[in-house]
């Protein structure tokens, strides 16, 4: 059965774009309940913790730098089927071919400054989450 839990960060060229708000309505209006919440800033150590599973791709330099560019939303977020729905929702990586009315595809700059990310799994919905906030700040 798919799990409840999903993790989402609003990445700085959204939070640049003043686009917080919006970004967070989309994502209450499509049902999802924010467990917890958190406005910081990563260092470079932590950004490259965080996609270390990148490292190595051609895009991985380019990613930590942008992702340490500026402060991000760090959101844990519930709903059935959490994964897949947060996926749709969000659209595909690359804002040119995300569909219309994803947030990707009225957020993003390109396919690196791309406004969201979204767990691929409940595995990393999981690992995520315990990145960021400790067992009491969940609830
Ligand atoms: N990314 C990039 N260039 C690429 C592919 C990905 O800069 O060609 C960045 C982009 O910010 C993306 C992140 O690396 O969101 C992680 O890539 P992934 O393939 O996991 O995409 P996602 O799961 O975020 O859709
Ligand atoms: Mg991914």
């Amino acid at each position: 059965m798919a799990g409840t839990l999903t993790f989402t960060m609003i990445k700085p060229d959204a939070v640049s774009k003043n686009a917080i708000g919006a970004i967070i309505k989309m994502i209450n209006e499509a049902g999802f309940v924010i467990k917890a919440m958190k406005y910081t800033r990563l260092s470079e150590s932590q950004a490259q913790q965080f996609y270390a599973i990148h490292k190595g791709k051609p895009f991985f330099e380019g990613l930590v730098n942008f992702m340490t560019s500026g402060p991000i939303v760090a959101i844990a977020l519930e709903k059935e089927n959490a994964v897949a729905d947060f996926r749709k929702l969000i659209g595909a990586t690359n804002p040119e071919v995300a569909n219309e009315g994803t947030v990707r595809k009225l957020y993003a700059t390109n396919v690196q400054q791309n406004a969201v990310h979204g767990s691929d799994s409940d595995e990393n919905a999981n690992l995520e989450t315990n990145f960021f906030f400790s067992e009491v700040e969940k609830f």
